[in-house]
Formats: C-alpha cells, sequence, structure tokens
C-alpha cells in the first residue's frame, strides 16, 4: 500500500521547502519530494536559490567586492596593499561551503518540523483512495505515495537559446558561471538581464575583460528608467564592462579552449568576437515537464506555467503551484511567501501575497533595489504622482564608506500623498528597500515616512531626504 500523506511537496527550492515545513508546523503530514543532485552527484535541498542561484552568487559577489576594495579603494582609507593575490580555488571552496551549510541546513529542519524527505523526481500517476498518486522515481526502484494535497514548486531551468550547445565548460549558464576554476581573460555575456549584470560584475572585479550583448534596445527594460540609466553608467564607466544593446547574435561557434560570437550590433554592423568563455542568461523558462501534468488534466499555459488563481490554485482541486513554476516574478522570497500561503490555505486558514509589493534587488555595486511601479509606468498610466529623490553623494554614512554613486527616488500619488514606488541605486540598496516594502504594505504617505526619526548617520537617511523631497522640503539638498 502506498504511504499517505496530507501534503505532498513536489521540488525543495525555497518555495517548495518552505511550504513543506509550514504545511508541517501546522499538523499536516508532509512529505517534500526534490530530484536535484549537486556536482558531486549527491542529494542537494534548497533547489536553484541554494545550489546555484541567489546563495553562491551572493558568496562570489562578497569574494570579488572585497578584491576590488583592496585593489582600488583601500588606499583612500590610508591603507596600503602590497602582494595582493588572487586564489580562485579557495574562494570557489568558500563559496561551496556556504552552499553546504545551508543546503545540509534544510535536511535539518525537515526533522526538526517532521517533513518526510525522499530524493527522486516526482510525477502524477493518476489519483487512488488517499488522493493523487505520485511516483518517486530516485536512484533506486521507483515508489508510489499518495497525498490528498499536492504543492507543485518545481521552479525553473535556463532559457535555452536555439543553435546554442551549453557545456558548462566553454558555453554556460549560471551553473557553469559560478563554477569558473580561474578568472576568463575575455568573458562573453548574452543577455543584459539580472544574471547577466551580476555575474558579468563579479568576473569583471575579478579581472575580466567583459562584454555583455542584449538584444533589447534598452537597458534594465523592468527598473525605473532614472535608474537603469545610473546603471549603465556606473557599469560601462567605473567598472568597465561593455554593454551593447540592440545586439543580435547570428551564430555562436565553439572550439576547443574559446567561443566565436558572432553578431550584429544596433546599427547592423557585423562583429565577430572571441570569448575564453561565454554565459547565456536570457531568462528562465518553467520546469514543469516532468510533472507529467495530462495524467491528472493539470493546466499548463503555453509557455509551460502551470497556471493558477490569486491564491495559487491550480484547476486541480487540492493541487497548488507556487515560485518559479507559476506567473509573476522568479525571485526566492515570492516563492517562499507563496509555499507560506499555500499551506496556510490548506491548513484551513487564509493565505495570500500581495505581487505590488515584491521587493526588486538586484546584486551589483552600487545595488539596485525597487518596490512599486516606476515612473514610466505611472506615466503610461496616466497617474498623477510627486516625485522625492535624494543623492547618496550627499548622505555623510555613504561618504564615510566611500560609496557615493547613486540615489533614492520616492513617488508618491499627487492627491493622496500615498507611496506608489521606491527605487534606489546605491550602498546596501537591498537592505533599504526593506523600509519601503512596509510603507507600502502599510498603505503610508511618503509623509509618515518624512515625519519618521531615522538614525544618523546612516543610509536611511537618504530614504527620508527622499520622502522629505516629494513635499519639497529636503534638508540636505
Ligand atoms: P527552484 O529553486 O528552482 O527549486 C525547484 C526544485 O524542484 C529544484 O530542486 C528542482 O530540482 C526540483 N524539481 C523540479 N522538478 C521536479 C520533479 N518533477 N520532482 C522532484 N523535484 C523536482 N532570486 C532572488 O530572490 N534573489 C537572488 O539574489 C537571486 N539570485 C539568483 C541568481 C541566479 C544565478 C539564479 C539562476 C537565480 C537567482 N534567483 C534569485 C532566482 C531564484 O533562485 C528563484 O526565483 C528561486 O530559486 C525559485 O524558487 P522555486 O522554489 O520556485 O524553484
Ligand atoms: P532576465 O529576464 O533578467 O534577463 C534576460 C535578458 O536577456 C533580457 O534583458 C533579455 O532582453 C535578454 N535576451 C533575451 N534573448 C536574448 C538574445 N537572444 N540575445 C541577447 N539578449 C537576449 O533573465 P536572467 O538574467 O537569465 O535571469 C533569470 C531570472 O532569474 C531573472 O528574471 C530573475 O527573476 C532571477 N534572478 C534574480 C536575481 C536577483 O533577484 N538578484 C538574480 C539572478 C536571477
Amino acid at each position: 500500500m502506498a504511504k499517505t500523506y496530507d501534503v505532498a511537496v513536489i521540488g525543495a527550492g525555497p518555495g517548495g521547502y518552505v511550504a513543506a515545513i509550514r504545511a508541517a508546523q501546522l499538523g499536516l503530514s508532509t512529505v517534500c519530494i526534490d530530484g536535484w543532485k549537486n556536482a558531486k552527484g549527491k542529494p542537494s535541498l534548497g533547489g536553484t536559490c541554494l545550489n546555484v542561484g541567489c546563495i553562491p552568487s551572493k558568496a562570489l559577489l562578497e569574494s570579488s567586492e572585497n578584491y576590488e576594495r583592496a585593489q582600488h579603494k583601500f588606499a583612500d582609507h590610508g591603507i596600503e596593499v602590497t602582494g595582493l593575490s588572487l586564489d580562485i580555488g579557495k574562494m570557489q571552496a568558500r563559496k561551496s561551503k556556504i552552499v553546504d551549510t545551508f543546503t545540509t541546513g534544510i535536511s535539518l529542519l525537515f526533522k526538526k518540523n517532521k517533513v518526510d524527505s525522499m530524493h527522486g523526481m516526482g510525477r502524477f500517476v493518476g489519483t487512488g483512495d488517499g488522493g493523487y498518486r505520485i511516483e518517486v522515481a530516485g536512484d533506486g526502484t521507483p515508489e508510489v505515495i499518495e497525498a490528498k494535497h499536492v504543492v507543485i514548486a518545481t521552479g525553473s531551468l535556463p532559457r535555452p537559446m536555439p543553435g546554442v550547445t551549453v557545456d558548462n565548460k566553454i558555453v554556460c549558464d549560471n551553473i557553469g558561471a559560478l563554477s569558473f576554476g580561474e578568472v576568463p581573460k575575455r568573458l562573453g555575456v548574452i543577455g543584459a538581464g539580472v544574471i547577466g549584470v551580476e555575474m558579468g560584475s563579479v568576473w569583471r572585479r575579478l579581472g575580466a575583460d567583459v562584454t555583455i550583448l542584449e538584444a533589447l534596445p534598452t537597458f534594465l527594460a523592468a527598473a525605473d528608467e532614472q535608474v537603469a540609466k545610473e546603471a549603465f553608467r556606473q557599469f560601462t564607466g567605473p567598472l568597465g564592462v561593455k554593454i551593447y544593446t540592440g545586439a543580435k547574435v547570428a551564430s555562436v561557434t565553439t572550439g576547443k579552449s574559446s567561443v566565436t560570437v558572432e553578431y550584429a550590433d544596433r546599427e547592423g554592423v557585423r562583429h565577430v568576437t572571441e570569448f575564453d568563455r561565454l554565459v547565456v542568461a536570457i531568462g528562465r523558462v518553467p520546469n514543469t515537464a516532468g510533472l507529467n501534468a495530462e495524467s491528472v488534466g493539470l493546466k499548463l499555459d503555453a509557455r509551460g506555467y502551470v497556471e493558477v488563481d490569486d491564491h495559487c490554485a491550480t484547476n486541480l482541486p487540492n493541487v497548488y503551484a507556487v515560485g518559479d513554476a507559476v506567473r509573476g516574478p522568479m525571485l526566492a522570497h515570492k516563492s517562499s511567501e507563496e509555499g507560506v500561503a499555500v499551506a496556510e490555505t490548506i491548513a484551513g486558514q487564509a493565505g495570500h501575497v500581495n505581487l505590488d509589493t515584491i521587493p526588486w534587488v538586484i546584486y551589483t555595486a552600487p545595488e539596485i533595489a525597487w518596490v512599486g511601479r516606476t515612473e514610466q509606468e505611472l506615466k503610461a498610466a496616466g497617474v498623477a504622482y510627486n516625485a522625492g529623490q535624494f543623492p547618496f553623494i550627499a548622505s555623510g554614512r555613504a561618504r564615510a564608506l566611500g560609496e557615493t554613486a547613486g540615489f533614492v527616488k520616492m513617488l508618491a500619488d499627487a492627491t493622496t500623498d500615498r507611496i506608489l514606488g521606491v527605487h534606489i541605486i546605491g550602498p546596501f540598496a537591498s537592505e533599504l528597500i526593506g523600509e519601503a516594502v512596509v510603507a507600502m504594505e502599510f498603505g503610508a504617505t511618503s509623509e509618515d515616512i518624512a515625519r519618521i526619526v531615522h538614525a544618523h548617520p546612516s543610509l536611511s537617511e537618504a530614504v527620508h531626504e527622499a520622502a522629505l523631497g516629494v513635499g519639497k522640503r529636503a534638508i540636505h539638498i
């Protein structure tokens, strides 16, 4: 007889493992099924985020920023560094240790919360007395379990580029880009999205000559235009990354130790460029092909996303889907919050995620973060707004840090003063955006933030001053 659960979660990324823990906390018998294997061929929980996404990329970002500081910034503080050297092996080992700590940490959290963990790929194989039947194909004989409720959290995969084969040695996706054993002399990147600029800046800081080819005529189209413009200036100026927008890649030819990319620039001029490594980062697609969706009539849309309503419910009773496998931004915190909401819904509580207040962060230097609507979106929608802006160059704390590039911009409704969007490019933008998210969730006005005391000297004063600026009463500019 198949083992029966209240809840089966398929996928143990930030959507799935969080859903499983929350379901178990609420007293539901829960199993989490995950098929991920790491580079050593071992099962590793945590999905894309922990294994080959958020966590390893941020570990390398920090290492590369430290190298950059030691090389170029310490001298300003009167700290002389001689004999500086780079041990990429050690840097990668540090990254892997951080990843291992967190992935094994999930196993411990599962034990603590009494979540059963099964390794293998899960797929629907019909229904039985105990609910949905799911076959789990791991290293041994496939097993079948049954569950009254199913949470699909199978995440996403890199979007393949037609005619380009990723070998993760010379032509890489995010997995290869996080694992280079040495700094490539010439690094090409296709796609100036989040992965392209994050990975491009890591390897640039470590010494690579980086060229990014972007198909769209615009740079970071989802960001506020003014922020995107400042980011472009910073990345192509002080950082020294070459970014070509409006570039059409015609062919990618992989050789023994290099790769040749043929592309037309925005004027249509043909270029043929050789790189030592190429990263292809042109977006991600939902990972739903292995679910055997048709066996139970689960509805996927034309692009392979599981179709869900505002509460992550699919077309099947008691089947939910969360995270990168469904509509909305592909962000770890969005996946996790949907996981919590779904577990609480299954347990009879009210679960909901407000997609309008999901913070976005791009972990470059300077960092970029935003929540809510951009100026161009407000203009297109005909919404009247007031804007307040404060540059970090006028912040005492930013000066002390030596990180003065960028600004905070707050947008508030012209009639009600309610905050509609906050856009930051600058130091610790990822931390500063938290205040803006809280403010928007509580329906705050710019005046609310303007009247709150912010510690001095702190970067949060820039958010305060931007709020004051909405009412044309900023003090320090
Ligand atoms: P995933 O993390 O993709 O997890 C899905 C899991 O399900 C995987 O383990 C997969 O193997 C497993 N699986 C799939 N199909 C099956 C099946 N049939 N049976 C069993 N298991 C299955 N987001 C941020 O918010 N901040 C960041 O800084 C950030 N950095 C990133 C950097 C990179 C390089 C990349 C690639 C992504 C980054 N992201 C970041 C995005 C983030 O990683 C994803 O949004 C997040 O991991 C999605 O979580 P998920 O649980 O939906 O799916
Ligand atoms: P992306 O959607 O951010 O960017 C892809 C870029 O590639 C776009 O600018 C697109 O116009 C461009 N592009 C598409 N086809 C192209 C082509 N043929 N030639 C040249 N350019 C082309 O995707 P990504 O950078 O691959 O990242 C995937 C997702 O992972 C992101 O959308 C994000 O949700 C998530 N992610 C988040 C973070 C973070 O939160 N800090 C970090 C990394 C990844």
